[in-house]
């Protein structure tokens, strides 16, 4: 069948299509067609014809995290969410609030702050959809008092290859029965079907907040000690973490103070890092003025937060000296970091963007693993996540050689998953350096992974080879 056969039979649908440019390009993988649906009908009629064409579909929202995960292995249309931007139904004394997957979460936002609510999910990145939301799995800092999109997700309307729409908690479909289809799609990069649109629990927007900010100036320290073995002395080195932080992170995140966030950032892993607390809710300028007394005396109450709150790391600028100023000081001054087109943590431009994992108790190890890596590998990092929550991402200079990143991936894979309880994904690399490297690492469910993928997309049409072993 010719292109132009193809094209008609999408135009057939109803469905506005139109050819596809550089700029809608996938991870490097241009699509031919750009298809802009405005209800879920009309996607499950554009992945039907995808279906009898065997035509491959990536999903797109706000296009700010496109360039995130694997290339696709194909990507003949692209599915833009762009047209289904409805907040559908609101029902503020319920505090639920169902809305299609192209609204954007500060349209959201805003709709449900007018009846005083939020959805409890922080996303730093302007123009981030609620599909992109739920697809990237992404949560900020409330991750630790709230939850994640999962925890918060109470129902999806999904889209799947053959064109079936999916409704977890609704409607029964035979070939997904059994699944919780809210769960499986958080965090699946659009390998196992389209979102059209979720519902989700909201909060009661929070009375007051307050943040309570601490320097530590060396977060590691590096000791040398002789070590006689054999008759001869030896110099080892001992690395570890500042007696402050490991002793007031437990203590704030299980205090009676209850915090809602509690976040690091390290602008240079050589250098002093920025500890923050947000407390949220009745009396939070005095509980945060209480916590102060567990974070040293660096510590300070404001009711604004620090300029780099929940956003994505920037590398350590190039020019600037180790061990550089912190609060913003990466570039990030008047809180533009986040902002589309701005910075490296959404142009996609050669970002280079790890996410580490680790168990809460293993502290020394979140901040040791990036420190240790970044020596090893010869590189600049910085660091910026959720201590309470122990997700971390770390940055690197984009122009960094790719042997280089492929050398730090590795060594902060060694220090971060010897036990199996850490996790080092890359979530953004440029393609050269991407071929050197495995983006997933381990990954204990992969045949579980394998086997669902299987069971929703078994002729792989649907974002093919995003997700690990090739899903
Ligand atoms: C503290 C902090 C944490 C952040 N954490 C993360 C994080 O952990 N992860 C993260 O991604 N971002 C994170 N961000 C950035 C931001 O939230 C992302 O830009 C956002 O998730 C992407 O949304 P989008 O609408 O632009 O999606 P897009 O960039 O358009 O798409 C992202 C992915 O989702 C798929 N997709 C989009 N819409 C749908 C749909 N309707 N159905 C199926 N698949 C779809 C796409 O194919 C693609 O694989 C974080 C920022 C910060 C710092």
């Amino acid at each position: 069948m010719s292109e132009r056969d193809v094209r008609d039979a999408l135009e057939a649908t109803g469905v506005a299509v139109r050819g596809a440019g550089d700029e809608d390009e996938v991870a490097g993988v241009r699509p031919r067609w750009v298809a802009l649906p405005e209800s879920a009908e009309e996607i499950a009629a554009v992945m039907r014809v995808c279906a009898a064409h065997d035509l491959a579909a990536v999903a797109t929202g706000g296009g700010t995290k496109l360039h995130w995960g694997a290339p696709p292995r194909r990507c003949d249309v692209l599915v833009d969410l762009c047209c289904m931007n409805r907040v559908m139904e609101h029902a503020a004394g319920d505090l639920v609030v169902r809305a299609q997957a192209g609204v954007t979460v500060e349209a959201l936002a805003r709709a449900l702050a007018e009846e005083g609510q939020e959805l409890a999910l922080d996303v730093p990145v302007p123009g981030t959809t609620v599909g992109g939301l739920l697809a990237t799995g992404v949560a900020g800092p409330r991750r630790f008092r709230h939850g994640t999109a999962r925890d918060l997700l109470i129902g999806v309307t999904v889209v799947l290859a053959d064109g079936t729409i999916a409704r977890s908690g609704g409607k029964v479909v035979k070939n997904v029965a059994g699944y919780d289809l809210g769960k499986l799609f958080t965090g699946s990069y659009g390998t196992l079907g389209i979102i059209a649109d979720a519902t989700f629990r909201l909060h009661p927007l929070p009375a007051a907040r307050a943040w309570v900010t601490a320097t530590v100036e060396r977060p590691v320290t590096v000791t040398v000690e002789p070590y006689v073995y054999e008759g001869k002395t030896l110099e080892t080195t001992s690395t570890g973490v500042a007696a402050s932080l490991h002793a007031a992170i437990p203590a704030i995140t299980e205090s009676p103070l209850e915090p809602s966030a509690v976040e690091v950032d390290w602008p240079d892993v050589e250098g002093p890092c920025t500890v923050a607390v947000l407390v949220e809710g009745a009396a939070a300028a005095e509980r945060a003025k209480a916590l102060c007394g567990l974070m040293g005396e660096t510590a300070e109450v404001t009711e604004e937060p620090p300029p780099w709150w929940g956003l994505l790391p920037e590398p350590p600028a190039p020019d600037r000296p180790p061990g550089g100023t912190t609060n913003g000081g990466t570039g990030s001054e008047g809180t533009t970091s986040g902002v589309a087109g701005e910075g490296t943590g959404s142009t996609g431009g050669g970002e280079i963007l790890l996410e580490v994992r680790n168990i809460p108790y293993r502290l020394a190890g979140s901040f040791v693993g990036p420190f240790e890596a970044a020596r090893e590998a010869g590189v600049r990092a910085s660091v910026r996540g959720s201590l309470a929550a122990s997700v971390l991402h770390v940055a690197l200079p984009p122009d960094t050689e790719p042997g280089r990143v492929a050398a730090f991936t590795s060594q902060l894979r060694d220090h971060m998953e010897t036990d199996g309880e850490g996790r080092v994904v890359v979530l953004a690399v440029p393609p050269e350096a991407g071929r050197r490297l495995d983006r997933w690492g381990h990954v204990g469910a992969l045949r579980l992974m394998q086997r669902v993928k299987e069971r929703f997309d078994p002729d792989r049409r649907l974002s093919p080879g995003r997700f690990p072993g090739g899903i």
